[in-house]
């Protein structure tokens, strides 16, 4: 273990601990890795103590400078591989070690399938409480990927600025608002990239000012560019600080001309010094100013602010396995909490007697009611407010359902949701999730009176870390 190595962060808060640690913030260790983190960081142990070194490999030996530490664990920096892994290769990205964007890049995509699955086995373990051997143990089935895991993005959102007097867009350097020039991204749908290529060459041509976040300057803050993987129609949406573009038309013109497959043209104003991309107001410039894609048979319009999963491929893939394990023949009652723009619920809706969705934000539910509409769906009710206060509600006024689906976003469900479900007592309830920690937390509470049959993560956002689930509950009684 070498203690030569210089500082690099600075002094640590509190020496006192420091001292009791095997390793001190400066020094230059060697490690073994023996797992990756959920995200994607290499977990080696010195002397019992957790060390995570982003960029580093399970079963890798490296060389690595501690940048920090606290009590029972530290984060270090990778300097060299000493020991390489068969798993790693080569990140196609050139920016990969920059952009915040991937964080798995590096490893080939059959281990990234394999470790999104041991992430989800861990928490059910550790944190739900589960076997998953013998009797009664839940099966996680192995993470289903994509067959072809780039360009897979349909949204691109680009921030804008200026270097050197020259416009710049493409990503955020890591913690910091200082924005890395790039026109091409792996793991983004290539109509993407040439929409905000041709927007940010445009509008440097006509001198549209870029936005400078320090001094709150400039016009234009970001080019969003949606796709509809299905149809090819794309809307570019230019976000900016004031109403008046300079030669508004002529850009308008430019980028029809320029953009293949572009429908739409959105403006979107955002006056406030603030990291949110939207503001309130947006005025369609040309076109419907919505696109549409498919998921499976069933149609969306898609408006400039309206939330839709980034991956339809991997989305069909998960909302077919949510079909599958909601079970429905046609005869069901089924409940979709958190159903955002009615995209699981239209689906469920396909194979029920009726479908109930509720979902917190009033503007999903306007789009829900819309993509019923524009698919002639009409055995779904939405509603806007949270699931936890519509849905004993619904209970209230005698709603039963024989299946319950839920969809919530990172932090899980309400417990007052929980305690709802148990009390509805559907034949089945299946758990669609992005976070396997509250997943596991909240089927713990289930398993009071459901068994957890099966889980099965989807990859839906390859060469990062996140991992997506469904998963399967079946009534004891
Ligand atoms: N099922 C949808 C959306 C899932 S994302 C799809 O697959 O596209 C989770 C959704 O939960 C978001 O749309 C968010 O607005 C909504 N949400 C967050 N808290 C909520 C709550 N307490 N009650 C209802 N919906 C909520």
């Amino acid at each position: 273990m070498g203690k030569t190595a210089k500082k690099r962060r600075g002094p640590q808060q509190n020496p006192k601990t420091e001292l009791e640690l095997p390793v001190q913030v400066g020094q230059t260790v060697e490690v073994e890795i023996t797992g990756l983190n959920h995200e994607g960081a290499g977990v080696g142990r010195i002397e019992g103590y957790t060390l995570f070194v982003k960029g580093a490999l399970a079963g890798e030996r490296v060389r690595a400078c501690v940048d920090h530490v606290k009590k029972s664990y530290g984060f270090a920096t990778l300097v060299e591989v000493l020991e390489k892994s068969a798993s790693r290769t080569l990140p196609p990205c050139p920016l990969f070690d920059r952009c915040g964007g991937c964080s798995l890049q590096h490893l080939a995509y059959e281990e990234q399938l394999r470790h999104k699955r041991q992430i989800v086995m861990d928490n059910l373990q550790r944190i739900g409480g589960f076997s998953l051997e013998g009797e009664g143990a839940v099966v996680v089935h192995p993470t289903l990927g994509m067959r072809d895991p780039w360009r897979y993005r349909n949204k691109a959102q680009v921030p804008i600025g200026e270097e050197n007097g020259a416009l710049v867009g493409g990503f955020y350097a890591e913690k910091s608002h200082e924005i890395i020039d790039m026109d091409e991204c792996l793991i983004q749908h290539p109509a993407n990239d040439e929409a905000v290529a041709a927007v940010k060459r445009l509008a440097a041509e006509l001198n549209i000012p870029p936005y400078d976040e320090q001094r709150h300057t400039g016009l234009l803050r970001h080019v969003v560019a949606k796709v509809g993987a299905k149809t090819g129609e794309v809307m570019v949406v230019l976000v900016t600080t004031g109403e008046e573009i300079p030669q508004r038309e002529r850009l308008v013109a430019a980028i029809r001309e320029q953009v293949p497959g572009v429908t739409s043209i959105v403006q979107n104003i955002n006056p406030d010094r603030t990291n949110v991309i939207f503001g309130k107001k947006t005025v369609t410039l040309w076109g419907s100013g919505v696109i549409y894609d498919y998921i499976g048979p069933i149609k969306f319009a898609i408006s400039p602010r309206s939330f839709y999963q980034v991956n339809p491929a991997q989305t069909e893939v998960l909302y077919n396995k949510t079909l599958e394990y909601a079970g429905a023949t046609g005869t069901e009652t089924v409940i979709d909490a958190y159903c955002g723009i009615g995209t699981i619920s239209l689906f469920l809706a396909q194979k029920s007697r009726h479908v109930y969705g509720v979902e917190i934000v009033p503007e999903a539910i306007a789009d829900a009611k819309r993509n019923a509409a524009l698919n002639g769906i009409e055995n779904v009710t939405f509603e806007a407010g949270a699931a936890e206060v519509v849905i004993p509600a619904w209970k209230e006024q005698g709603i039963r359902a024989d299946v319950i689906v839920v969809d919530p976003p990172r932090k899980g469900c309400d417990e007052a949701l929980l305690k709802t479900i148990l009390e509805m007592e559907p034949k089945r309830v299946v758990y669609v999730s992005c976070n396997p920690s509250t997943l596991a937390r909240d089927l713990k509470v289930l398993a009071e009176k459901y068994a957890v049959k099966e889980v099965q993560p989807v990859d839906m956002f390859p060469h990062t870390s996140h991992v997506e689930c469904c998963a399967l509950l079946i009534g004891k009684l």
